[in-house]
Order: structure tokens, then C-alpha cells, then sequence
């Protein structure tokens, strides 16, 4: 021993991170440990128990953002105790906020003759949750002074079958009958000759998707408003359209501003959007906009103190930090219209590479080349002499670091397995050149692997689908 008693004190912190007595022993699991670590060792066991997972990067699976500026992490680490609900405490975040929704609005191309509303949440499906409630409870109001019986049967929602989880969820917590119109071969979007079967006096609206999560495909809009336009002149009970727009609203206005989709169609009274998709912030936020307030029942506004006075808001969580906002309105200010425009380009164009290339490999035919959003999405050419699957596929790909999920399509058509790519702003050009490198030596050893698994087995629940 070296130290004198004296200079004891000091030793700790000369003792290596990797030779110390609390880096030696498991992490807590069940019960909180009787003593403190020091926060530099609390740091590396942390995040040293992460390391073995997924790299954010290689993974094409998620439609989630992995890649944000240094400055834009700065600021938003340096904001994270700023909650948002706070509107007296924190009202310049507050007024950030609402400069983020008119942006949106104007990118939405709300009416200047109608007065828009919109919030942020905590992402597409608490958006869906408020639009959904705002369809549902608007609809009672509509059907009640007509007279109708609410009693009599459930409202219900009309959507593909290929909709987000998010959806199920609101039918199912708010007791709604989720109407499912079938997608088949010859419709892989939302089936316009069919989809009015499905509405009646107790629809509380329709769902449009721009984005569709299994393909990547867009439902045709535009025309689903001429389809609604023409229904509501026929009967005192009208429907609305809402876009489930989570991944398209920050990507199409850029990319493909001539497709109408937005709140330029008359009977598209909600959207909502991802701003952690195509909007480029790390996980954590979203956004619902009204295009008029006469949409939002009065009973689902609460308000909240504000400057001394009140404010209006629509939430279904209260605390949350701001800092996913300051991102938001981090990005808007730094790329403007043209930064969106030229990162989602270069995501399209990488996703022009990859359909060119896995078009050309002799085993795979395209189920959505990716033309409208970056998504790409294939399936297995049949052949008799193949011993592998997909999903063997996306083994081996793992085995190289790549996530690429393999998955049925919904009802109706779950006999088709598709792979689907998610092309991102992070994912480059050399990443994709290298990823089909990649692509090419895993399905070499899958042709000369004599270690199948069993083929005939179901994965259902195989991989990701969010
Ligand atoms: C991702 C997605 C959602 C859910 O969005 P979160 O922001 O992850 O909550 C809803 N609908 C569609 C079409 C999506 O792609």
C-alpha cells in the first residue's frame, strides 16, 4: 500500500473506472442499492449495458429519426428541464411551440379564411388519440341535434386494414368499432371502390394514410375527398376525413408538393404528423393540427394558466420536457424549405439505388419502389429450387449489424411476406453501396448454407413493423 492514511481520501479518484469494487459487481435489478456510485461509474455501467444493442444507424427498420446535429443535441439537452405544460413558467417555449404550428399549418396549406388550431405531442399516436376524439365527439354533436339514437349502436371509425397500431388502440380505448376496408393484390392502399360501404350514420369520420407503415404507399387522398364530397351532398349525416400523415407530412409538401393531400381538400379537417419522422428530431415528438376550430369540440379544450391569463390546450399526457419542441423549431429555423428539400431528395435518390439494385437481383420483385416516400418494400420471386426465406435473410443481415424486418402483410393478405427498408436522412449513399454489398454476400451463404431452419415454421411476430 502506498497511500498513507492521510492522502486515502484522494485515491479514489486515481482508481481506474474498470479496477474499481463498484464496477465489479452486477447492476441493480430488483431493489435499489443500499449505496451511491460516483456518477462517472454510474455512466459507463450504464452505458456499457447498452452497448450490445442495435447500432441506431444500421437499422432500416425504424421510420424513427437517429441522427440529429450537434447543436440541435446541445440545445436540446440544455432545454430538458423546461416542461412544456408550463405556460406561465416557460412562455417563450410556449410561443416557440405555436410558431412550430403555424409553420406546419402554412406547410398544410390551412385556409387563411379558417382559423387552424394544432398542438405538439409526444408523437403520431397521441396525435391520433386527439384527432380521433376530436372525430368522435364532434361526430355526437353533428348526429345528436339530428336526431339520431347514440344508443342504439357504436360509433365507428373507417380505415385500411393496413392502418398503425395507434389506431386499435384509440378504437379500443375509446370503445369505437374500428371499420377495416381490405387491402388484396390489386389494392395495397385504401380501396376507393369500397370504402363508402363501410360508412354510415354512426361513422365518426375516415382515415386517410399518407405513409402507409407495412409499404410505405400513399392512400389517394384527393380522391377520397371527391368520394366524401359527393356522399355529403346526399345525407344530413356528414363524414370528415382525417390524414394519419406520420411520416408523409413532413416529406411529401418537399418532395411532391403537387400531390393534394392536405387541408387544400375541402373535407380534410385533421392531420397529423411524426415530427420525429421525416420532421428530423430524435424520438419524442408529434403534431395534430385542426384546420378550422370548429372541429375541436369546446368540451376537449382544457386551460391552463398562462401570463396571468388562461390558455387553451389539448393534451392526453400534462409534464413533459419542451427540449423534443426546441428541436423541432431548431430544425425549421436552421434548414428551412430548402435544407427539408435537399436532405429528403438525397433520401430519395438512395432509395432509387437500392430498388435499382435489389430490382436486379434475380430474387426479388418490388411490392412499392419507394417512388413517393423513401420506403421500399419487396417480397420473394417464387422459386422452387430457393432453401431460404425472408426472414433467413434477415438473420444473415443481422449478422452484419443491418436490421431489416421481415413481416406478413395485414388481414387478407397475410399470405404475402414482404422485407421493407426505411431509407432516413442518416442513411447515406455509401452506407447503401456497402448495405447491398452486404445484401449480395448474405444471400451467396444462404445459397450455399446447408444450416436451414425449419421453413415451414410461422414467424408472425417476426421482426419489427413500427
Ligand atoms: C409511426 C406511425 C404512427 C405512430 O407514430 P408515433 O409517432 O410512433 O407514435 C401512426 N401512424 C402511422 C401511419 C405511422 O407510420
Amino acid at each position: 500500500m502506498l497511500f498513507s492514511r492521510d492522502n486515502q481520501e484522494d485515491s479514489k479518484y486515481l482508481e481506474p473506472i474498470f479496477g474499481s469494487d463498484s464496477e465489479a459487481r452486477d447492476l441493480p435489478k430488483y431493489k435499489l442499492p443500499e449505496n451511491s456510485v460516483d456518477p462517472s461509474l454510474a455512466y459507463q455501467m450504464i452505458k456499457d449495458e447498452l452497448e450490445d444493442e442495435g447500432n441506431a444507424r444500421q437499422n432500416l427498420a425504424t421510420f424513427c429519426q437517429t441522427y440529429m446535429e450537434p447543436e440541435a443535441t446541445k440545445l436540446m439537452a440544455e432545454t430538458l428541464d423546461k416542461n412544456a405544460i408550463d405556460k406561465s413558467e416557460y412562455p417563450r417555449t410556449t410561443e416557440i411551440e405555436n410558431r412550430c404550428v403555424n409553420i406546419i399549418a402554412h406547410l398544410w396549406h390551412a385556409s387563411k379564411e379558417e382559423q387552424f388550431i394544432g398542438t405538439s405531442t409526444v408523437g403520431s399516436s397521441e396525435a391520433c388519440m386527439l384527432a380521433g376524439l376530436s372525430m368522435k365527439f364532434a361526430w355526437r354533436e353533428r348526429a345528436s341535434k339530428l336526431g339520431l339514437d347514440l344508443q342504439k349502436r357504436k360509433p365507428n371509425l373507417v380505415i385500411s386494414s393496413s392502418y398503425q397500431v395507434c389506431w386499435e388502440k384509440f378504437a379500443t380505448y375509446w370503445d369505437v368499432e374500428l371499420r377495416t376496408v381490405s387491402l388484396d393484390k390489386d389494392h395495397l392502399s385504401l380501396n376507393l371502390n369500397k370504402v363508402l360501404d363501410y360508412v354510415d350514420e354512426y361513422t365518426i369520420g375516415i382515415v386517410g394514410i399518407m405513409g402507409i407503415t407495412y409499404t410505405g404507399q400513399y392512400d389517394n387522398i384527393e380522391r377520397l375527398n371527391d368520394l366524401v364530397e359527393k356522399y355529403n351532398k346526399k345525407t344530413p349525416y356528414k363524414v370528415y376525413i382525417h390524414v394519419d400523415a406520420a411520416s408523409g407530412g413532413f416529406y411529401t409538401p418537399f418532395i411532391e408538393p403537387e400531390i393534394k393531400w392536405d387541408f387544400k381538400l375541402k373535407n380534410v379537417v385533421s392531420i397529423n404528423a411524426s415530427g420525429h419522422k421525416y420532421g428530423l428530431v430524435y424520438p419524442g415528438i408529434g403534431w395534430v393540427l385542426w384546420r378550422d376550430k370548429q372541429y375541436v369540440p369546446d368540451n376537449l379544450i382544457f386551460n391552463v394558466s398562462y401570463l396571468g391569463g388562461s390558455m387553451p390546450t389539448m393534451a392526453i399526457n400534462f409534464s413533459r420536457s419542451a427540449s423534443q419542441i426546441i428541436g423541432q423549431y431548431y430544425n425549421f429555423v436552421r434548414l428551412g424549405f430548402k435544407g427539408y428539400h435537399d436532405i429528403h431528395l438525397r433520401t430519395h435518390k438512395v432509395a432509387q439505388y437500392l430498388t435499382e439494385e435489389i430490382s436486379n437481383m434475380k430474387d426479388f420483385y418490388m411490392v412499392n419502389p419507394g417512388n413517393h416516400l423513401p420506403i421500399l418494400c419487396y417480397s420473394l420471386k417464387q422459386d422452387k429450387d430457393r432453401i431460404w426465406s425472408l426472414y433467413d435473410l434477415s438473420d444473415r443481415l443481422r449478422m452484419r449489424g443491418w436490421q431489416v424486418p421481415t413481416y406478413p402483410m395485414p388481414n387478407d393478405l397475410d399470405h404475402l411476406i414482404v422485407q421493407r427498408i426505411v431509407c432516413r436522412a442518416d442513411f447515406g449513399m455509401n452506407n447503401a453501396i456497402e448495405f447491398i454489398e452486404d445484401m449480395k454476400i448474405a444471400i451467396d451463404e444462404l445459397n450455399n448454407s446447408k444450416l436451414i431452419s425449419n421453413r415451414k415454421e410461422k414467424h408472425d411476430n417476426y421482426g419489427f413493423i413500427h
